[in-house]
């Protein structure tokens, strides 16, 4: 008997990006003139650097138009290397370039998992983690750490391998370092320890390092060990959204990992994309290969400090600190079971999100979307001014819960 249902029961209950979501909602907002303070979208804003500019508009004007080698062109394979630091222990054959960091996440989980594979993610998974691993027919499962909130959700050791003991069928573990939600960072000492688990137990590590030049730490990005039993088993997935102005859009993702995974993810990306456009590709290269420019990170470090500053004694909210990304993360339990001045009870992060925005049309991301219910995320590439209305705005709002 043929199936009664238009869409497959697997994509049938997938909903749209809740991130994306939001981007419309402040575009109706602001059609219908009501202010809106935009923490939602993790997106860079900004003057797109001129260099990427130009060589994206020469690749156009010198007909680099033609397909290319689905695995990326030469040259941003090779600069991808080097752009990682990683030309001691890899080549360009050892990365693929794709539609976005999500594609490069995609293809490992397609590349490695077989259906009902357990994939494990950190304890508050980005957005598309879980849909990407069910559509590649995996089972995905957050990773609690046994201490709670007390190290800001990061896993340990001892919870990787609780979960590893008990799941024999897992195939990877997914580390976000920097942490979007969270804003957390692993030091190379918890990232090392956690590799080296996964090694023990022949699993891959898949590094999604997508913020990783956003670092507000001295000392920089904790490197993972690359080294003989390590390298079998470490994915890096990077890309262009996050670390440069403006070019979530460009759609330039990249992997980098051991040869065997590498070369099924180019089999299977020569069926489905054939590759980025080349344009992006070519733009792509000018972005790693010019000196890169702090002055984007040093700008999201003064709005972290000035988000921090106006959100001083926020009322019924505890504020995580935000070593890495540009993400402050926040605790609202204080405001679960208040009432709010129209008499509703405030049951979870989706009723404080949607309270701050209807109320004081502050838009943030609630933490149900990351499996983490009872917190808030703010994004603040968003300007000075909206930082400062926005905090005044949200203060005046919490305070009227009661
Ligand atoms: N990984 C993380 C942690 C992200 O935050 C995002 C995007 O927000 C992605 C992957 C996907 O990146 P891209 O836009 O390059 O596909």
């Amino acid at each position: 008997m043929q199936s009664t249902e238009r869409i497959s029961t697997k994509l049938g209950k997938f909903a749209p990006s809740l991130t994306l979501a939001l981007k419309s909602v402040v575009r109706h907002r602001r059609a219908e003139g009501l202010p809106v303070y935009d923490f939602g979208l993790g997106e860079t804003r900004g003057e797109l650097h001129p260099a990427i500019r130009a060589a994206g508009e020469k690749a156009f004007r010198e007909g680099r138009t033609m397909y290319a080698d689905p695995a990326g062109t030469p040259e941003l394979r090779r600069a991808v290397i080097d752009w990682l630091g990683l030309a001691d222990h890899y080549g360009p054959e050892n990365v693929v370039i794709t539609t976005g960091a999500k594609q490069a996440l995609f293809n490992v989980f397609l590349a490695t998992c077989n259906p009902a594979d357990c994939v494990l993610f950190d304890a508050a998974p980005w957005v598309s983690y879980q849909p990407l691993a069910v559509a590649a027919y995996a089972f995905p499962v957050a990773v609690l750490p046994l201490e709670g909130h007390s190290n800001y959700l990061k896993v340990s050791p001892a919870d990787l391998e609780r979960n590893l003991a008990a799941r024999p069928h897992t195939r990877l573990f997914l580390l976000n370092n920097p942490c979007n939600p969270t804003g957390q960072l692993y030091s190379a000492a918890e990232v090392e320890s956690l590799l080296r688990v996964c090694c023990r137990y022949g699993v891959y590590m898949v590094l999604d390092r997508l913020y990783w030049r956003i670092v507000y730490e001295a000392g920089g990005y904790p490197e993972p060990p690359i080294d003989d039993e390590t390298r079998p088993w470490l994915l890096q997935v990077d890309g262009m959204s996050k670390n440069f102005r403006s070019t979530g859009g460009m759609r330039i993702g990249w992997s980098v990992g051991p040869d065997d995974v590498t070369k099924a993810m180019i089999n299977l990306q020569s069926h489905y994309t054939s590759g980025p456009a080349v344009p992006d590709q070519a733009a792509a290269v000018a972005a790693l290969t010019h000196d890169y420019d702090p002055e984007m990170v040093h700008d999201l470090r003064r709005k972290r400090d000035l988000l921090r500053l106006h959100a001083e004694g926020m009322p019924h909210v505890e504020i995580w600190p935000t070593p890495a990304s540009f993400y402050s993360f926040w605790n609202v339990a204080g405001c679960l079971g208040k009432r709010t001045p129209s008499g509703e009870t405030i049951a979870g992060a989706d009723d404080v999100s949607r309270y701050l925005l209807e109320e004081a049309g502050v838009v943030t991301a609630s933490g149900r979307a990351f499996l983490q219910e009872g917190f808030l995320r703010l994004s603040f590439t968003t300007s000075d001014e909206d930082i400062v209305q926005g905090m005044a705005a949200a203060h005046e709002a919490l305070g009227r819960l009661i």
